[in-house]
């Protein structure tokens, strides 16, 4: 299906939370995604709906998976993809975000996909240097691509997300994943369950549109779906559990404890697990349940519909400019 066949313009220029979508946007996304879904299975994957743009992936904080799906992404799209490794930059010899911001602006790139440990910095280098900002992951914040994948994944067996349960499990209070992913299946209207010890939950979390369990038996109850989190140790600032083996007797997920769920559970984990922490390592790798290496998948074709629709809106935007409009 080519982009020819939607009426809808994309009105987006930057993805910085899911917040900014409406459910218009995230069909529109998923048509996409479920077209480069379908390219990435066949040997002729790539294409030229980015020629001529430049996609600059700026990582200030470590990344294997979502630095490398949003490279592939913008690759099968024929964009020029220029990885800016943090490390040798000059955000290390202390210049400040909005100058290696500007610096970085005056190459003329046109897509940053950006990730950085602030809350805040993508949105920040959208209004500092005018270029269409993707966030790839902004401290505890926002990771919308991630939510967009998970959905799309669980969408791809469902059909619609809408009115199905799922439960996110683990460390929710440093999570993005799970602030997007809250954002998001509300946005969807799916039913949505936490569960974590208090500790790991934030303070306003009455407030998020979610049920609350602090029981993992409970929470599992009758769910069509389970996310479970890591602990961010890299966010935390001291003790927030006793240890990594209580945390498994007590919120780890298993194939006994997904018994009281609906027998078609799909399993998700957005990466990087801890096999034995938050997961059993069988159920992980259980063809039956785990959708941990679909939502891989899904991660490159629903960058490729974020990164194709952000270009066209720059297209567009350059014609209206150039027309004087
Ligand atoms: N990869 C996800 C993130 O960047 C989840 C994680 O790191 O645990 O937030």
């Amino acid at each position: 299906m080519t982009r020819a066949a939607f009426s809808y313009d994309f009105p987006h220029r930057h993805l910085i939370s899911v917040a900014d979508l409406n459910p218009v946007d995230i069909r529109i996304i998923f048509e996409r995604a479920a077209h480069w879904l379908a390219v990435n299975r066949t040997p002729d994957k790539s294409s030229d709906v980015l020629k001529g743009l430049t996609v600059l992936n700026l990582f200030f904080e470590a990344s294997t998976r979502t630095q490398g799906s949003f490279e592939m992404a913008g690759k099968r799209l024929g964009a020029d993809v220029v990885n800016f490794a943090v490390a040798h930059s000059s955000a290390s010899k202390g210049e400040s975000l909005s100058d290696t911001a500007r610096t970085l602006a005056a190459m003329r790139p046109d897509i940053m996909v950006v990730r950085h440990s602030a809350t805040g910095a993508p949105r920040f280098l959208a209004e500092r240097t005018g270029l269409a900002v993707v966030n790839a992951g902004d401290g505890m914040h926002e990771h919308p691509t991630q939510a967009l994948l998970d959905s799309f994944t669980l969408a791809q067996h469902w059909g619609e997300v809408g009115g199905k349960r799922i439960l996110i499990v683990g460390d929710i209070l440093h999570s993005r994943v799970a602030r997007s992913n809250i954002g998001l299946l509300n946005i969807l209207g799916a039913e949505i369950r936490l569960c974590a010890p208090p500790t790991l939950l934030p303070s306003d979390v009455d407030q998020w549109g979610c049920d609350v369990f602090h029981d993992l038996d409970d929470a599992l109850q009758d769910c069509d779906a389970v996310m479970a989190l890591r602990q961010q140790k890299e966010r935390m600032s001291g003790g927030f559990v006793p240890s990594a083996r209580e945390f498994f007797h007590l919120f780890g997920l298993t194939h006994e404890r997904l018994e009281v769920c609906s027998p078609d559970v799909l399993v998700m984990h957005p990466g990087p697990m801890n096999r034995g922490t938050e997961i059993h390592t069988k159920l992980a790798d259980d063809p039956e349940k785990s959708v941990i290496l679909e939502q891989v998948e899904s991660g490159v074709a629903v960058r490729m519909a974020v990164l194709e629709l952000i270009g066209e809106t720059i297209r567009r935007d350059f014609h209206s400019r150039e027309a004087g409009q």
